[in-house]
């Protein structure tokens, strides 16, 4: 754990979070500040900073709960598309350190693209 990582302390349970799913190695919850309903954060549970720090077993645990929770979050909200998407690096709009995949539902219609909108 990082003292002074919000998903760190997200996962310690020192900040509260609507949790979406858990296991040993992943942990999934709401986005405080969601582009759509729905809009979920999937970590590894460990602190790693960017894609290419994690390790390869992480990164298929990590891989395998966005494949299944994809289309969960997605109908929980009835939507009908959804974008997943990492900003992996500073330059790329990644603002929390911690390594994290974005769900963001998205509905016939609703204009517009949240990637650019997550990139900052
Ligand atoms: P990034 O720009 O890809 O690093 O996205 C960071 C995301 O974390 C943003 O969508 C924020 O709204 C979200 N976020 C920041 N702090 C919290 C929190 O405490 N709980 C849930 N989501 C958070």
């Amino acid at each position: 754990m990082v003292n002074d990582c919000i998903f760190c302390q997200i996962v310690a349970g020192d900040i509260p979070s609507k949790t979406v799913y858990e296991d040993d190695t992943v942990f999934a919850f709401l986005d405080v500040n969601p582009l759509a309903p729905g809009h979920t954060l999937v970590i590894p549970k460990d602190h790693h900073e960017t894609l290419a720090d994690v390790p390869e077993d992480t990164a298929s645990d990590l891989f395998s709960a966005l494949h299944r929770l994809t289309p969960v979050v997605e109908d929980a909200v009835d939507a009908d598309a959804s974008n997943v998407a990492f900003n992996n690096g500073e330059a790329a709009g990644q603002e929390v350190s911690h390594v994290h995949a974005h769900i963001i539902p998205r509905f016939d219609g609703d204009g517009g693209n949240p990637i650019h909108a997550i990139a900052g």
